[in-house]
C-alpha cells in the first residue's frame, strides 16, 4: 500500500526555533532508541511513524547503536524513508549519533575524528541518505582532546554529511567549551540532547543555563522517564508488553519501587485534577523550561505518540499544577 501524509498534519503542532538558530523542530520528536530493532514488528514500526508524521512531527531520532543488533533502527528507518518517506524527505528532520562502542577494535567508539566520520558514513548507508539534518557526538570522550571532537563535526558539516551539528550527554562546563570551540570554528552547532524528566533534574542546575546564554535548542530525551511518567505502572502493574517487563534495555522491574510508586500515583492524581493524562503531564512539565524546543518520547504503538502531540495541542500547565508537582517531587 502505497503512503500518503495526511493533508492536515501541520494544523496544530507548534514549531518553536532551535535556541538562536533558524531551524524550527516539532515541539514532539520521535526516537527510534527502542521498538524499531531487528526483531521488531516492521509493520507496528511503520503504523509508528507514520501516526508521528500525519500528526506534524518532522524531527526522528536516530543513533548509529540503536536495534538490537546495533544498526537496525537506521536499516528500518532507511526502509520507510525508501518505501514511504522519500517524498517528504524536506519536511523531515533526520538526526542520528555516534559515540557509543559500535564496532570492535579502537576506532569503534567515543570521540575520535576517525571513529566520527566512519560512522557517520555507515549510518548514511544504512539509512540510504546524502545528508542528515543533524548529527550529535553522543556522549563526552574524556581521552579524546574536545578540540579534536569539535573539528571532527566542524568537517563533518562542511563535507556536506550534516547540515547542524549537537551533543549530547555533556554536562553545563563541558557544553560552554564546546560551543566556544564551534563558534571559533563558525560551525552550525544548534542544540543539545540530555536525559530530562521529573525524576532527573540536574540539567536544571548546570546546562540549561548555558543552553539559555550560548542560545542553543535543549531537546529533552525520556521525558517520561521510559515509561515511568505514565498510566503504564500504576497500581504497580506490571503489563507483560511494558519496557520494564521486556528483556532489552535499561528499565527494570526493580526500578519500579514503592516509593518511586507512591511519587507516580501522586503525580497521576494532579494530572487527573488539570484533565491530563500523567504522560500529558509529564510532557507539559519538561515543556515549562524555556531551553526545551522539543521533547523526545520512545513508543510502542501509535496511540502513545497521539497522547504526546495532545500534550503540545493542551494549554500549558498552570501555576498551581506546578507547585502541586514541585511538592510531591520535594517530598521524595
Ligand atoms: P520515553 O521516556 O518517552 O519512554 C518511551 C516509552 O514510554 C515507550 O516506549 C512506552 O513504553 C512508554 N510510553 C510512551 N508514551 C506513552 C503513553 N502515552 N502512555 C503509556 N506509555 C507510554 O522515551 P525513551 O526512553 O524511549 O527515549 C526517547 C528517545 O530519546 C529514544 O528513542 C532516543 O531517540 C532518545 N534517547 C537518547 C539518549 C541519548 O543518550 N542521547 C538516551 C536515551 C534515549 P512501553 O514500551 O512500555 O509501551
Amino acid at each position: 500500500m502505497t503512503y500518503e501524509a495526511a493533508a492536515g498534519r501541520y494544523g496544530s503542532m507548534p514549531y518553536p526555533h532551535c535556541g538562536r538558530s533558524g531551524l524550527r523542530l516539532s515541539a514532539v520528536s520521535l526516537g527510534l532508541w527502542h521498538n524499531f530493532g531487528g526483531a521488531d514488528e516492521f509493520d507496528t514500526q511503520r503504523r509508528i511513524v507514520h501516526t508521528a508524521f500525519d500528526h506534524g512531527i518532522t524531527c526522528f531520532d536516530l543513533a548509529n547503536n540503536y536495534g538490537p543488533p546495533p544498526g537496525a533502527a537506521e536499516d528500518n528507518f532507511g526502509r520507510l524513508l525508501a518505501r514511504d518517506l522519500k517524498p517528504y524527505r524536506d519536511e523531515i528532520v533526520v538526526c542520528t549519533k555516534a559515540g557509543y562502542t559500535m564496532w570492535p577494535g579502537p576506532y569503534g567508539d567515543w570521540g575520535s575524528r576517525k571513529y566520527l566520520v566512519a560512522s557517520l558514513d555507515q549510518s548514511l548507508k544504512r539509512m540510504g541518505l546524502d545528508y542528515v539534518d543533524i548529527f550529535y557526538h553522543h556522549r563526552p570522550d574524556p581521552a579524546t582532546p574536545l578540540e579534536e571532537t569539535m573539528a571532527a563535526l566542524d568537517w563533518i558539516v562542511r563535507s556536506g554529511r550534516a547540515l547542524y551539528v549537537g551533543i549530547s550527554n555533556y554536562n553545563g562546563e563541558r557544553t560552554a567549551a564546546a560551543a566556544a570551540e564551534l563558534r571559533r570554528l563558525g560551525t552550525p552547532f544548534v542544540i543539545h540532547q540530555m536525559r530530562y524528566n521529573m525524576l532527573v533534574r540536574q540539567p536544571e542546575m548546570d546546562l540549561f543555563p548555558v543552553l539559555e546564554r550560548e542560545g542553543l535548542g535543549g531537546i529533552a530525551f525520556s521525558p517520561l522517564a521510559q515509561g515511568l511518567l505514565t498510566d503504564r505502572y500504576l497500581g504497580g502493574a506490571l503489563p507483560a508488553d511494558s519496557r520494564a517487563a521486556g528483556k532489552v534495555g535499561f528499565l527494570k522491574p526493580e526500578h519500579i519501587t514503592p516509593e518511586r510508586l507512591r511519587i507516580i500515583e501522586a503525580l497521576n492524581e494532579v494530572a487527573r485534577t488539570g484533565g491530563r493524562t500523567l504522560a500529558q503531564l509529564a510532557l507539559g512539565w519538561v515543556r515549562r523550561q524555556p531551553a526545551i524546543a522539543s521533547v523526545l518520547i520512545g513508543a510502542s504503538r501509535p496511540q502513545q505518540v497521539v497522547d504526546a502531540v495532545r500534550a503540545v495541542e493542551m494549554a500549558p500547565l498552570a501555576g498551581d499544577e506546578i507547585a502541586a508537582v514541585e511538592a510531591i517531587l520535594a517530598s521524595q
